[in-house]
């Protein structure tokens, strides 16, 4: 068997368009488009590129992006000072603090101090509550574990009663993955299990499931025998396992490989996920959705 490669990128340019259409209903209808603000603190290199991308990425849709760059030696005070000011204004709907965050700045009080309704990450604990209870409770489902929700539904999965496994126990991608796919309703209904370090035969509960979902951050952790014949795998591991000289640029970039041995398990899952090019393009995209879907409570409109 030779697996569907599930494409993130052409799922990822799909929900763009339509995300698009939406901001431009949205402003003809209400005089304005999504706010999205970003602050960044200092030019780690790193954040400044996935900052960037997000900027790009919601001034292709026709947000109002608004860069809010601070100093690396800012105080938790400033930095308390300017999300209060974005909480109050009326024009952002989503507030993204890229992190990390310096040593002096205590990260947890900054997520906090996001107001919950404009929190597009979804990792303040009133959204994880609300992802918790499920429904019409959810205002910003976490962006990477949404994008891999996504992901299935549009690959034409069959979640409900479906034996889904999840490796990895992490706040952003394995528990809430693992709650979103339990819960009762569309594009969930699965029967979940969670693995991770302290599990006794991790080999053993992927073989059942024909919905592996693996977020390890080890790569080549998963074997093809783990995987059940006709199995959907989604690989989130992005691990940097070395560097090349790229053929169109000519730079020095990162090799990347995912959690899953991909060439072997493409010969047993029926469908599968590249590392890169899987579930990386969806992380920015769900952002972007979130912001539309902040819009959208803020004026009343009900949430699809
Ligand atoms: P994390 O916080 O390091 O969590 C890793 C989880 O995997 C932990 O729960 C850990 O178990 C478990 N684990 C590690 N080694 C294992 C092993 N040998 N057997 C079983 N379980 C094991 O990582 P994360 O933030 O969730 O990210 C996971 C991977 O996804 C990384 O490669 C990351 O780069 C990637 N990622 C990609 C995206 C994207 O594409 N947009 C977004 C987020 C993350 P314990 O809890 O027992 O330690």
């Amino acid at each position: 068997m030779t697996a569907k490669i599930i494409s993130g990128t052409a799922v990822r340019d799909q929900i763009l368009q339509e995300l698009k259409a939406e901001t431009e209903r949205l402003k003809a209808k209400y005089g304005r488009a999504p706010g999205l603000v970003t602050i960044l603190v200092g030019e780690n290199p790193a954040s400044v590129s996935y900052v960037t991308s997000k900027i790009r990425t919601a001034q292709s849709l026709g947000f109002r992006e608004v860069q809010c760059n601070l100093p690396a030696d800012v105080s938790q005070e400033a930095l308390l000072a300017k999300i209060a000011e974005f909480n109050a204004d009326p024009g952002t709907d989503g507030i993204l603090v890229q992190l990390p965050l310096p040593k002096q700045i205590d990260e947890k009080a900054v997520l906090n101090a996001i107001d919950p309704d404009k929190d597009v990450d979804g990792f303040h604990p009133v959204n994880v509550g609300r992802l918790m209870i499920g429904g019409d409770q959810v205002l910003f489902p976490p962006c990477t574990p949404a994008g891999i929700q996504e992901l299935l539904v549009r690959s034409g999965c069959e979640l409900s009663g479906a034996e889904v496994v999840v490796v990895g126990r992490s706040n952003i991608v394995g528990k809430p993955i693992a709650v979103m796919l339990m819960q009762k309703g569309r594009a969930a209904n699965a029967t979940v299990t969670v693995v991770h370090t302290g599990s006794r035969d991790i080999a053993e509960h992927c073989r059942r499931a024909d919905v592996l979902i693996v977020a390890a951050g080890v790569p080549g952790l998963v074997k093809p025998e783990w995987i059940k014949p006709g199995a959907t795998v989604i690989d989130v591991g992005v691990n940097r396992v070395g560097e090349k000289i790229s053929e169109k640029t000519g730079k020095k970039i990162a090799i990347l490989k995912g959690d899953v041995d991909f060439e072997e398990a493409s010969k047993i899952a029926g469908a599968i996920t590249p590392v890169p090019g899987g579930v990386g393009p969806m992380t920015i995209t769900m952002l972007m959705r979130n912001t539309v879907r902040g819009m959208k409570r803020r004026v009343g409109e009900p949430l699809s």
